[in-house]
């Protein structure tokens, strides 16, 4: 490629409102066959809504989501904001939460109103000895239709499972169509849930799904697929920045963290996944011309 052809598709690229960072990439991207994609926020709009709520005997509805709020509200994960705001919605006031801790990947415990309280995902109760059986067929079902299904514990005692799902994002559909009509293996990267990622690869399309990541593991699937050929990993959030120093093309969603950012090759302006397919596209095409 001459420096010159490289300017012009870089500068038409720029118009389109994907910013090449390093000229390198519209090369690199020439070779790859692998797209793998993080999902919250990606995928999705990264704006999660609760969706479902069912309580153990014993407890209260209303005061159980006051409790699992009164802890979230310590937490940044867009999770705990979906559980914050559907107790807002109910009109309950949130009590202040002692002993946060946030344990990425598991969820979080906090001591509310005197008592212990923990939410997160089924190995957070694993790990604290909780049995999830008596509401596992009941996740197990959520996770198929795409949401997400928590587990909530109030002083070491199952107390019920909170679901909440993200909307997939109107772009979506649209740009995987376009990867999978270049020929490229399309991959889910997330740490959600593996029914619910599933769930949501089926519905999508997508053919291969990499789940129940934890935030540090999403640089080691990326090393893995690149053992098959070059890999461009697409993300937004600050858990994505090694994996998108990792990958051999890295693109990150201009609407995301700047962590993300700074460690990626190409930045799509707008939230838009059809950005991914583009550059792609113009990368063959300069390449093409020139090769
Ligand atoms: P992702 O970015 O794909 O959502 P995370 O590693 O942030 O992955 O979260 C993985 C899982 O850990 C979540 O699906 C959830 O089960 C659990 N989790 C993480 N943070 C929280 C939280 N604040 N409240 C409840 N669950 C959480
Ligand atoms: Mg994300």
């Amino acid at each position: 490629a001459t420096p010159t052809s490289i300017m012009v598709a870089t500068g038409r690229a720029a118009e389109l409102g994907i910013l090449f960072r390093k000229g390198d990439a519209l090369q690199s991207l020439r070779g790859v066959r692998t797209v793998a994609l993080d999902k919250t926020g990606t995928l999705t709009q990264g704006r999660p809504s609760l969706t479902d709520f069912v309580v153990a005997d014993g407890f209260d509805e209303d005061e159980l989501l006051r409790l699992l709020a009164s802890a979230e509200a310590r937490s940044e994960h867009p999770i705990a904001q979906a559980v914050v705001r559907a107790a807002a919605e109910r009109g309950l006031e949130l009590a202040p939460a002692q002993s946060f801790s946030a344990d990425p990947g598991f969820g979080v415990s906090a001591v509310v109103a005197g008592r212990r309280v923990e939410v997160g995902a089924d190995r957070l109760m694993q790990r604290l000895g909780v049995s999830v059986a008596p509401f596992a067929e009941e996740a197990a079902r959520l996770a198929d239709e795409g949401r997400t299904p928590l587990y909530a514990a109030v002083d070491g005692r199952l107390a019920g499972i909170v679901a909440v799902a993200d909307t997939i994002k109107p772009s979506t559909p649209a740009a995987l169509a376009a990867l999978h009509g270049l020929g490229l293996t399309v991959v889910m990267v997330t740490g959600d849930n593996r029914r619910t990622a599933e769930a949501v690869a089926r519905r999508l399309g997508i053919d291969a799904v990499e789940a129940e990541v934890l935030p540090g593991g999403k640089v080691e699937v990326v090393e893995r697929l690149r053992r098959a050929g070059l890999v461009a990993f697409v993300g937004d959030g600050i858990n994505d920045a090694p994996a998108l120093a990792a990958a051999d093309v890295g693109i990150a969603i201009g609407t995301g963290t700047d962590v993300a950012i700074e460690s990626a090759d190409v930045v799509l302006m707008s939230g838009a996944l059809t950005g991914v397919a583009t550059a792609f596209a113009l990368s063959r095409a300069t390449m093409r011309n020139i090769a």
